[in-house]
């Protein structure tokens, strides 16, 4: 955002004959500047963990092969992107005036496996955050990308994908082999950060007070607007 420093996570999958770009991030110089490394693959792809703006709109920057995404990406290219662009270049005077939002061309339902020789990528879809999330996980690094599935504080958009977030979390807390995983924004981290978000889910579904051990103004507002939308009280 333009004067703002926050970041988001994007990897680089290098195989033995494609590579995939995990996230195009903000704009089309985040691309062409790791265009470097994607230099000697005829073959690369990128993958949208979910249609979010600060997720994809880097795509022009690159002449990638084709774009993945979950198929719920679609009607959101459609319908909500263009919106989102016009107001983001009214509030930050154009700062997206030649951002064209690239679609995916390769959509999944539920799972996709990627073979990149030395290891695979299995996508799999995670509504909740939004209806077209979807994770990554790379079993041969014992990594999961999880894309905005996973958060500080989760940022809810709809009450009614709550639940199905819930199941997801859940599911994905069964493996035990995952040691690494890449959220969207922030460090790093491992499965706690999934059960912290999944404890804090409940508790907003349930109506519980949640405390929560965050100072970033950014996700105190966050959470604030996620008990408006559960219809529960802030905590302290
Ligand atoms: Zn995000």
């Amino acid at each position: 955002m333009p004067g703002q420093n926050w970041l988001v996570n994007g990897a680089i999958l290098k195989g033995e004959k494609m590579a995939l770009v995990w996230e195009t991030l903000a704009y089309p110089a985040d691309m062409q500047a790791v265009s470097f490394l994607l230099a000697k693959f005829d073959f690369v792809v990128a993958a949208y963990s979910h249609a979010d703006w600060d997720h994809c709109l880097g795509t022009n920057g690159f002449s990638f092969s084709n774009v993945i995404a979950q198929q719920n990406a679609i009607r959101r290219f459609k319908f909500e992107l263009p919106a989102t662009l016009k107001k983001l270049n009214a509030k930050y005077s154009k700062a997206w005036e030649d951002v064209c939002p690239v679609p995916p061309d390769f959509v999944f339902s539920d799972k996709l496996n990627l073979d990149f020789g030395s290891f695979r990528l299995e996508l799999s879809s995670f509504p909740g955050h939004t209806p077209d999330g979807m994770v990554g996980y790379i079993p041969e690094y014992k990594m999961l990308l999880a894309g905005d599935s996973v958060e500080e504080i989760p940022v809810i958009n709809d009450p009614k994908e709550v639940p199905s977030w819930i199941k997801h979390l859940k599911k994905w807390l069964t493996e035990p082999d995952i040691q690494s995983v890449l959220p969207g924004h922030g460090e790093i981290t491992d499965l706690s950060l999934l059960e912290k978000n999944l404890k804090y889910l409940i508790a907003l579904m349930e109506k519980s007070p949640v405390d929560v051990e965050t100072d970033n103004p950014f996700y105190l507002d966050v959470h604030q607007e996620n008990c408006k939308l559960m219809g529960c009280s802030v905590g302290k």
